[in-house]
């Protein structure tokens, strides 16, 4: 019996009577973290990472929540349930599951990049590794944490010197904080949306140091906007709430926006290459320190990542998850918004940024039938 399969609520362990991120409402869920597409209203019990449930409380109201540290084992039925960093958001954990010597692990969504707000990556030994794979192509490699944020200091900097406010875009939850964390807030005041701002008191107060931050009504001195950072959900992109920034320049913060069609399709002055999901040498480091033998990809690219993987004698599979995505999809996270077509990211392969410690590329996937 396999210690993990899909059924209609989502991945479920026969053998602990649960759920991982179910999309239905079931009598118990473990959570891998708390963005939307993730963490759904409507279960008898959670277990999540003790970190994680400040965002879970706030998003959730009171329900039922056992918080639990890295690394401990929780006995549930006939398996053994403990949660490993993944490197993701706050709280955010691989779910690691042992039913009678085997085991499997769940890696959620994840990253190896450095981040300052959450517990880094670590990797877990497993029999069987379910990987997310959002961002599972040769194409997609992200600059270190250090360059990329200095680009967007000297953004920052240009824009101020020239008195027009900065307005970066970034998902509320996590990509936000990141932000804050890495910024350079020596360059002017920063100036945080509402719903970002309610984020980062979670944030604070798990223990997570970010720099200060205004709501734009404390802001007086309307030249102080002029020299600020100003970071906000991508919904509120075109907003009334906008109108504030006379001048600004806009950014958004995305993995997509490694392609150029992404970043047009934006319309923003500038498109960083921001992902809290692991990129393609990132996703094989993850895969390979596995150990895992048999390898299921979910999320974007997930039929060419399989294929890759039996091309490297790895058994590998995928677990259709798009029905259940195009039906739940939440709003927080890049898997939410659908990948762009295989050709598209193909096409924009000469883009990329040069990646020496990135394994060989494989052949550019089939340009038919890939299309997520
Ligand atoms: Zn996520
Ligand atoms: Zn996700």
């Amino acid at each position: 019996m396999a210690v993990l399969e899909l059924r209609p609520p989502g991945l479920y362990c026969p053998a602990g009577d649960f759920y991982i991120d179910p999309w239905r409402a079931v009598d118990r869920a473990v959570l891998t973290h708390a963005h939307a597409d993730h963490a759904r209203r409507g279960h008898q019990r959670y277990l999540a990472q003790r970190g994680a449930l400040g965002v879970l409380r706030t998003r959730l109201g009171e329900v039922a929540i056992e918080g639990v540290d890295y690394g401990k084992q929780v006995r549930i039925g006939d398996a053994n349930v403990s949660l490993h960093p993944a490197g993701h958001v706050l709280g955010s954990s691989q779910v690691r599951v042992e039913v009678r010597g085997e085991i499997w692990a769940v890696t959620g969504d994840y990253k190896l990049g450095a981040d300052p707000t959450c517990v880094p990556f670590e990797p877990v030994r497993a029999h069987t590794l379910i990987t997310e794979s959002t961002f599972g192509l040769p194409v997609y490699r992200w600059l270190h944490n250090t360059q990329l944020f200095a680009q967007i200091d000297e953004w920052w900097r240009a824009n101020a010197e020239s008195g027009r406010p900065s307005v970066i875009h970034a998902y509320a939850f996590g990509k936000a904080q990141r932000i804050l964390a890495s910024v350079n807030a020596s360059i002017g005041p920063i100036v945080c949306h509402g719903a970002v701002e309610a984020l980062n008191r979670c944030y604070r107060e798990a223990g997570v140091s970010l720099p200060a931050t205004h709501l734009v009504s404390d802001i007086i001195d309307r030249r102080e906007l002029q020299r600020a950072l100003v970071v906000a959900p991508p919904s509120a992109q075109g907003s009334a709430w906008m109108r504030r920034f006379a001048g600004y320049s806009d950014a958004f913060a995305s993995g997509w926006m490694q392609l150029r069609g992404a970043r047009r399709r934006r319309g923003v002055d500038r498109g960083f290459v921001l992902s809290d999901h692991a990129d393609w040498p990132g996703l094989n480091r993850a895969i390979e320190a596995s150990g895992a033998q048999c390898v299921y990809a979910t999320h974007g690219y997930a039929a060419s990542m399989a294929r890759y993987l039996c091309e490297r004698g790895l058994d590998g599979r995928t677990f259709d998850t798009h029905e259940f995505d195009a039906q739940y999809g939440g709003d927080q996270d890049e898997t939410a918004g659908s990948a762009p077509a295989v050709t598209e990211a193909v096409a924009a392969a000469e883009d990329a940024p040069a990646a020496p410690e990135a394994p060989e590329a494989p052949e550019a996937p089939e340009r038919s039938g890939l299309v997520p």
